[in-house]
């Protein structure tokens, strides 16, 4: 490396920093108007997110990366619900559940200004039940004078009582140092249990596509569904059903089948249950309704999948359903609407008639392999090596950018690290990973693929 002109600390340094892997969960959990969207943008750093939503404006993102003292976690913002859906009370036990359920650590928002309140108290017992590290926000702590509102929130049992004015940024750097020490270094529920524990799939998809009735015609047709085995879950909300043989744990899956309706805020409970149940998933099968245009929200689901660095699988369900027209129609739309994950496995089913019920494992089988797979340094580094001869990068500026050796940093998914002479554009990036699939396979999964430039 460094005769290539790159220090071997800057090279170890790269790796290291794209070989993470997925990232812990942090939920932020409080009433609605205690500033928990405010919390969330100080803590991504960004103006990006949330509070100039308006109210009834459906949010899609919830999940954020953010970055506190060199270390980086997810983020996930449940400030979007509307709060005369279901009553106060069980509207912010039902989002506060969502969320504390994909997390591995919780910040619970409280007003200081106002004090503990019933609802307040409803969601620290649901803290309590769900055991996870929790780090008390005493928010709209403007100032010295607001200190003595924070110490009254000691009374509520979850330990020291943060004082912070998110609005100002006042005390918010000891809370996420609190935060980082509650943290695990790696997400408890993705990679905790994985070792022979088993594969974790999130079914998603928009409202009707067939999730419940597909969940219900795997778990019933090819059956035992082992919810029950002695210490393996405490946790309802997933089921262990057997499929080809082996058992798959299909995560949050409560949701899918308590179908509660909603009118009002509906969006947004689905797409904080869907970023909770791809939090939780090695795997996401993503369920499309084949009889239906591909839509906004399903593109939305899929990005959803694809940044969160899931394996991927596509089904297409009601297959039943298509005459030849729709068929043609539906191939194109995949062309054009569903590019960005080209590479998925992808299964037309339906869970009325049972149809191709049985290509759903191998599929899942083959994207978790992808998302495995690890390319040896010496492979990667011919591989390279004849792109590059055969195919350089086009010369700009009248210098011509190299590639000049690379890694793989790690897995779940694949993540490269390029080092290169210059700045390798946006077109020749996506020209290595086409060939980077052509050549390893990596099907089912994304790539990721940084680019270091010797300075
Ligand atoms: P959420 O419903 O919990 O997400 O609350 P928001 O983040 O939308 O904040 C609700 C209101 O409280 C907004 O008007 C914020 O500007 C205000 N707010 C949030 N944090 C603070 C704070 O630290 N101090 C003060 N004074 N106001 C705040
Ligand atoms: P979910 O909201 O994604 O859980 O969707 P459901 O499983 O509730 O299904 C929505 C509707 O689509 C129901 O009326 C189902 O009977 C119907 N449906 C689900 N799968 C199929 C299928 O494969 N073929 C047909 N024709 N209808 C289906």
């Amino acid at each position: 490396a460094a005769e290539e002109g790159f220090d071997i600390e800057d090279v170890e340094g790269a790796i290291e920093a794209a070989g993470h892997g997925p990232l812990p969960v942090l939920a932020v959990v409080g009433r609605p108007n205690v500033g928990k969207s405010t919390l969330v943008n100080r803590i991504i750093g960004r103006r990006e997110a949330v509070v100039e939503d308006k109210p009834g404006v459906t949010r899609d993102r919830v999940t954020y990366e953010a970055e506190w003292a060199g270390r980086r976690f997810k983020v996930v913002d449940t400030g979007g619900w509307e709060q005369d859906v279901l009553g106060i009370d069980a509207s912010v036990a039902a989002q506060a559940e969502y969320a504390i359920e994909a997390a591995d650590a919780v910040v619970f928002v409280v007003d200081a200004k106002v004090g503990a309140t019933d609802t307040d108290e409803a969601v620290v017992r649901l803290l309590r039940k769900a055991g996870k590290p929790v780090v008390l926000c005493a928010n709209k702590v403007d100032g010295p004078s607001g200190e003595a509102d924070a110490s009254y929130l000691w009374s509520l049992g979850l330990g020291e009582p943060h004082p912070v004015s998110a609005l100002h940024g006042r005390g918010t750097g000891d809370m996420l140092d609190a935060v980082l020490e509650a943290l695990p270094e790696a997400p408890a529920q993705t990679f905790g249990s994985a070792v022979g524990g088993p594969r974790r799939i999130a079914l998603i998809g928009r409202p009707n596509v067939g999730k419940s009735s597909l969940l219900n015609k795997v778990a019933n047709e090819e059956r035992v569904v082992v919810n029950e085995l002695a210490g393996t879950t405490r946790d309802p909300v997933d089921e262990l059903i057997e499929l080809g043989g082996v058992t798959w744990k299909f995560v949050d899956t409560a949701g899918i089948r308590k179908r509660v309706h909603l009118q009002q805020g509906a969006d947004y409970y689905a797409s904080l249950r869907t970023a909770a149940a791809v939090e939780k998933a090695e795997l996401a099968v993503i369920l499309l309704d084949a009889s239906e245009t591909i839509s906004v929200q399903d593109q939305r689901i899929v990005t959803m999948a694809v940044e969160a660095g899931r394996a991927i699988v596509l089904a297409f369900n009601k297959w039943d359903t298509l005459d030849e027209e729709r068929r043609y129609y539906l191939e194109r739309e995949i062309e054009t609407e569903l590019g960005q994950v080209a590479w998925a496995p992808r299964v037309n089913v339906s869970a009325r008639t049972g149809r191709h019920m049985e290509k759903l494992v191998p599929a899942i089988e083959t994207a978790l392999a992808g998302w495995e797979t690890r390319v040896p340094t010496g492979r990667l580094n011919a591989f390279l090596g004849e792109l590059v001869a055969a195919h350089p990068h086009p010369i700009r500026g009248g210098k011509q950018p190299r590639i000049l050796f690379g890694t793989q940093a790690g897995t779940k998914p694949p993540r490269f690290v390029l080092f290169a002479s210059g700045f390798i554009e946006h077109g020749y990036r996506r020209f290595i990973e086409r060939r980077l699939r052509e050549e390893f396979g990596f099907e089912g999964t994304p790539l990721h693929i940084s680019v270091r430039v010797r300075e």
